[in-house]
């Protein structure tokens, strides 16, 4: 069997074990005292504390500030085929008990250290398994992965798509295949909900569908049937698919996507929709002051812009992105107008998105009405000691 032996040994500064005693898998270079071993990026080395106590072990990367990524607490643990293995089936067997899988049979099966797995994103579509890998630990294990998905879900394509940013932070280069079976000859439908949904895997953003998008398109569906929906970021038009179905009369979608508004139309004809769907190719912050300034009215806005906090120096201009977007829309939503809006960026807490939307009720002096919380799908679990793993968060509000 395929074993990670130990190569090296991380000794943390003193007074900095607090996190790794609390299970939180990163360490940066900071907290750092001293390398030993002749190690390589994505060896396994024991992480101790300052006296040499035995804290953690987990896969490290001598040339990056997230220098170790951890994988067990536990110093009997053996990183190895097993080890693998068992994360994998712990994570479908997660998905299962909570019942993520029902309803769709596109979903993610993996989410990085979510599933103990740092740096492995795999969503399933149908019968393709994307796989996206942006560590140099997880590089290694590519062909043990690869026989467990054939094993497990017998699929006609796995292909890897590890464009991610993660990736360079890393210092691994880009890289694209299809690691077993066929490349779909096109467009994969997805079956969600009830709903048919054509997803470019090869080429669509993310790995191709915004499946953490999943719970929340189901909860809104009721409170977005209504009238005249205007579908903000659209991407290919989910939340408009709901939306119709729903009781909505007509629905616009707005992206900068010509090909994710290509998707759109294309989904809109798949369910029936294709002649109450318009797609705008637009930048949504000048479109909104477009319809704004036209006088044009909707029952429903959605927002979900994407990630406009990238690092903590950019918080703030990203509030001042999220406050614009979100006053407009106010404006232009009939009197108990249904506001559904999103913020994807992990740096912006709940709490601080709150403050905003709040913000732009009070400059748009109408009254708003919180009456969901929305959070990322359960296949993209929120672990306890790793806050960093929740990222979406979303209202829906009624606009007095
Ligand atoms: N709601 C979508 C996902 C949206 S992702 C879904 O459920 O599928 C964010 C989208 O915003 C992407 O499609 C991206 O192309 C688009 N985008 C980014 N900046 C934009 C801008 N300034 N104006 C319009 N669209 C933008």
């Amino acid at each position: 069997m395929k074993v990670q032996h130990v190569t090296g040994r991380v000794k943390l500064k003193r007074g900095r074990e607090r996190a790794v005693l609390n299970r939180h898998p990163w360490v940066f270079d900071g907290a750092i005292e001293s390398i030993d071993g002749d190690v390589h990026p994505g060896d396994v080395v024991d992480v101790v504390d300052a006296n040499g106590k035995w804290l953690a072990r987990g896969w490290v990367n001598p040339s990056s500030s997230l220098t170790v990524r951890l994988l067990t607490w536990d110093e009997s643990e053996r990183i190895d085929e097993d080890f693998i293995q068992g994360k994998l089936e712990a994570a479908i067997k997660l998905r299962e008990r909570i019942g993520a899988l029902s309803q769709t049979d596109a979903f993610r099966l993996v989410y990085s250290e979510s599933d103990g797995l740092p740096g492995l994103t795999i969503d399933v579509y149908g019968e393709f398994v994307v796989i996206q890998a942006s560590t140099h630990g997880i590089e290694r294990w590519l062909n043990t992965i690869l026989r467990w998905l054939i094993e497990r879900f017998s699929p006609s394509g796995i292909i890897e798509r590890s464009d991610t940013e993660e990736r360079h932070r890393e210092g691994l280069q880009e890289r694209f295949s299809i690691l077993y079976g066929n490349e779909p000859s096109g467009e994969v439908l997805i079956n969600e909900g009830g709903f048919k949904f054509a997803v470019d895997i090869l080429g669509g953003q993310k790995t191709g569908f915004y499946l953490d998008q999943r719970d929340n398109r189901r909860r809104c569906a009721s409170y977005i049937g209504c009238g005249r929906v205007l579908n903000c970021f659209s991407y290919t038009g989910s939340f408009a698919i709901y939306a119709l179905a729903n009781g909505a009369e007509v629905a616009t979608n707005i992206d900068t996507s010509e090909k994710a508004l290509r998707l759109a139309g294309r989904n809109a004809q798949l369910n029936g929709f294709g002649d109450r769907v318009t797609n705008i190719h637009s930048n949504v912050f000048s479109q909104l002051r477009r319809f704004r300034d036209d006088g044009e009215k909707f029952d429903v806005v959605i927002l979900d812009p994407p990630k406009l906090a990238t690092k903590k120096s950019t918080i703030g201009s990203a509030c001042r992105g999220y406050k614009d977007i979100n006053l407009l829309a106010m404006k232009l939503l009939k009197p108990n107008g249904v506001l559904v809006t999103f913020s994807c960026s992990g740096l912006i807490s709940n709490d601080l998105f709150q403050k905003v939307i709040f913000s732009a009720a009070v400059d748009a002096r109408r009254d708003v009405v919180i009456v969901e919380r929305l959070k990322q799908a359960r296949d993209h679990p929120v672990i306890a000691s790793f806050p960093e793993s929740e990222y979406l968060k979303g209202f829906v509000c009624i606009v007095r």
